[in-house]
């Protein structure tokens, strides 16, 4: 009780000593702890203070971290420094793996507006069933859609969306047909089943999907060289047949579809 007081009044000078330890800045800082997962550290000028945003996992984080933060943010650690800074701010992160907190500034999709996952050719739902039978242990619950509309770029993407709401994935309309390959199809919903199971990384305030995990574990996927091969050899004839008014100029600019996009709802 006493504790859950002394947090309740502790000042905003308090918090700052408390965690700077003994770094003496010239002007004041205040230490604003968020749950924002994109943005895990900012440093900006306010008034008279200088205002350090910071993920609330730091919280947690031993003195070596805080001085290392302190070094990089606020004391401007030479150049010759920095990078054993970082080294031990990302074992930190690399530690916690996930964060605390909410998606950036999002809304939830209107699903009830999206297609759904029944297609004329395919139906999502029985591929997901499959995925989970043979290739995940992890429980998988997410909102599979077709996209409204064949699309120039992406095969499939994962989007996150606020808490309290099913992640979405999405997959290209251009692959609910009955030249695509069940496999090939399996192949891209669980690149997008992997996101939702491995989430990503911060590095740096920078977010990473595509990790070494991550690979390994796409590359797993029983069949996935015959998939991709197929993909090499047929999206781009399927997607010009499917698009007969579109100029081949117009139709996958820079060689080629990307396997995925994600991004945070906005
Ligand atoms: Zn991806």
């Amino acid at each position: 009780m006493a504790r859950r007081q002394l947090l309740l009044f502790e000042s905003a000078d308090d918090t700052a000593r408390k965690y700077l330890g003994s770094y003496r800045p010239r002007r004041p800082v205040r230490i604003v702890f968020t749950r924002n997962r994109s943005t895990i550290l900012s440093v900006r000028d306010r008034d008279e203070h200088r205002v350090l945003r910071i993920q609330e996992a730091f919280r947690e984080a031993p003195r070596e971290v805080w001085d290392a933060v302190v070094a990089l943010y606020l004391k401007g650690a030479p150049v010759a420094d920095r990078r054993a800074f970082h080294a031990v701010v990302n074992a930190f992160l690399d530690s916690r793996g996930s964060f605390p907190g909410e998606a950036h500034q999002t809304r939830a999709p209107r699903f009830d507006r999206l297609p759904g996952p029944d297609g004329e050719v395919h139906d999502l739902r029985e591929i997901l069933d499959e995925i989970r039978a043979a290739a995940v242990t992890e429980p998988v619950d997410v909102y599979l859609t077709w996209t409204d509309r064949i699309n120039k770029r992406t095969v499939g993407s994962w989007l996150e969306t606020p808490v309290g709401h099913p992640n979405l994935i999405r997959v290209n309309r251009l692959l609910d047909d009955e030249r695509v390959p069940r496999l090939y199809l399996a192949s891209v919903v669980h690149h997008e089943v992997l996101h939702e199971i491995l989430g990503f990384r911060c590095r740096g305030g920078k977010r990473f999907h595509h990790t070494r995990e991550f690979r390994e574990r796409e590359r797993a996927f029983p069949g996935y060289e015959i998939a991709e091969e197929w993909a090499r050899t047929h999206l781009a004839r399927l997607y010009r047949s499917r698009v007969r008014s579109a100029s081949p100029a117009k139709i996958l600019p820079r060689g080629g579809f990307l396997s995925c996009g994600t991004r945070t709802a906005r």
